[in-house]
């Protein structure tokens, strides 16, 4: 009864207050030859380790990758080759390949050829709009967003499971244009406790009851800790999110007991059970339960050089997400601005909501301020938390947040994101490794993506010069192969 009053309501009220923008197409697959592309005199950034290997030629052919070869044709290049690179190619004596008849050449001189990015945490039907201006999620866009920027492969963790079924429907059946996903479904939580939380701290009532359960399953005990990941393993989900944090502060949060029955019901399903951490607390906590990844780092207070290592021990990987609290500080201390990328992709209304004036006239509740002023004060502490994480030897991987936190665009939050974990310290090369091969071997034992080597999955990314300078790959970023197809990147034009 009370469910169906909700419903009623939320006929009513919803689509007068959610905002729905147009946005424009991005990208356009186009026909893949019958006879292959070739990559052409292209410097290769294999993500098998940080180096690279110089003049080769890379065939693409019905979606998978055929062969890497010496190009055998150096002389006439561009020097843009850094000294000191490692290079697999011995100097110019190796004798070309013919290319194959009828194949596409994309000259790829001075340019680098790396595997499509990996978003280890993204969330296709989330948004990253703000609580005062309601916005309709658009998986359209947010698929073609994050294929602009490079991102071939999203490790979605947390919607609407109803919502993720229909996106992977319309993916089989060719109505969905975005990178290959897979999905955990809502967040688990203990009754009471975030993401529940703060949703009824941030919407009134009825949309507050219909949001808490967009976002969370809330459990009492092993049994519903049971029922909830079956139900996910049924509808498809790859994973199950665990929330272990407070927003507000002071919210309810999983104890250990309740939380090992979660991570023993995948574990048996052979699900990885992720989790939603702020404190250095919390994260112990779910790495003793048995968590396999932390989708944040710590980020209030300290992570100490003790708990980086017990994390390294316990194999728990860590996605950063620098960028998701980046963003909310700056917004909240009104010094916020899109990036090139983001601006090219989203239309002016969709991103105005998030400026310096509207955050200034929309403040949110009380209990959401004292938690970013937390944030605030633990900046600096967050650097240093990157660098024990990264003495500790803990496998790092590059996650934006992207459409599930304030201003956390599709894609250009990811390479924001790049830049950010160069910031704190973690050589370009590495930080390419955690977006690429390293986050593919965690989505899956033995991945068909992540890496430029024969048979895998030809997602590529090419972009001007060595990325390994400084990870920018929004600034170089020239084309973008999915599944074989290259992507049209200037179907935007006009817009
Ligand atoms: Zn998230």
């Amino acid at each position: 009864m009370r469910r169906a009053a909700i419903l009623l309501l939320s006929a009513v009220l919803m689509p007068a207050c959610l905002a729905h923008y147009t946005y424009p197409d991005l990208v356009r697959p186009l026909a893949a030859p019958a006879a292959g592309t070739v990559f052409h005199d292209v410097r290769v950034f294999a993500a098998t380790s940080t180096s690279t290997l110089e003049h080769q030629d890379v065939l693409v052919r019905d979606g998978r990758i055929v062969s890497i070869t010496p190009s055998g044709t150096p002389s006439g290049t561009p020097s843009g080759t850094p000294s000191g690179t490692p290079s697999g190619t011995p100097s110019g004596t190796t004798s070309s390949a013919p290319l194959p008849q009828g194949a596409q050449v994309i000259e790829g001189s001075g340019k680098t050829l790396m595997p499509g990015l990996i978003d280890f945490h993204g969330h296709l039907t989330g948004t990253a709009a703000p609580p005062w201006k309601l916005t309709w999620p658009d998986p359209d866009h947010t698929g073609r967003a994050y294929l602009y920027c490079g991102v071939t492969t999203v490790y979605d963790v947390a919607g609407d499971l109803d919502e993720l079924v229909t996106l992977r429907k319309r993916e089989a059946a060719g109505e969905w244009l975005g990178p290959r996903f897979t999905y955990s479904g809502q967040m688990v939580t203990i009754k009471g406790g975030y993401p529940a939380s703060m949703v009824r701290d941030l919407f009134w009532w009825p949309l507050s009851a219909i949001a808490s359960g967009h976002f969370a399953s809330e459990v009492s005990d092993a049994a519903d800790a049971e029922r909830e990941v079956a139900l996910r393993q049924k509808a498809g989900a790859h994973h199950v999110k665990v929330a272990v944090a407070q927003i507000p502060l002071g919210s309810p949060v999983f104890d250990e007991p309740l939380l090992r029955s979660v991570v023993t019901a995948a574990h048996a399903r052979g699900m990885k059970v992720v989790a939603h951490i702020d404190t250095q607390e919390h994260a112990l906590l779910a790495a003793r339960a048995g968590v396999d990844v932390l989708v944040h780092l710590v980020q209030l207070g300290p992570l100490s050089p003790e708990t980086a290592k017990e994390l390294a021990e316990r194999h728990v990987s860590v996605a950063l997400t620098l960028v998701a609290f980046d963003r909310m500080e700056r917004i909240d201390e009104l010094r916020y601005e899109p990036t090139a990328i983001e601006r090219e992709m989203n239309p002016p209304e969709v991103l105005e909501p998030w400026s310096a004036e509207n955050v200034r006239q929309n403040k949110v509740s009380k209990g959401m301020q004292e938690w970013v002023k937390a944030l605030e004060a633990s900046h600096a502490l967050r650097l240093q938390n990157v660098r024990n994480l990264m003495d500790a030897g803990v496998n790092i991987v590059a996650g934006s947040d992207g459409e599930g936190s304030a201003a956390t665009w599709a894609g250009g939050a990811l390479l924001e994101e790049l830049l950010l974990m160069v910031k704190a310290g973690i050589p370009p090369a590495e930080v390419l490794l955690g977006a690429t091969s390293r986050a593919a071997r965690l989505i899956e034992a033995e991945p068909d993506f992540g890496t430029i080597e024969a048979g895998k999955r030809a997602d590529l990314l090419l972009v001007k010069g060595d990325p390994r300078e400084d990870a920018d790959v929004a600034a170089r970023i020239e084309l973008v192969m999915q599944g074989g197809r290259v992507l049209d990147r200037k179907a935007l034009a006009g817009h």
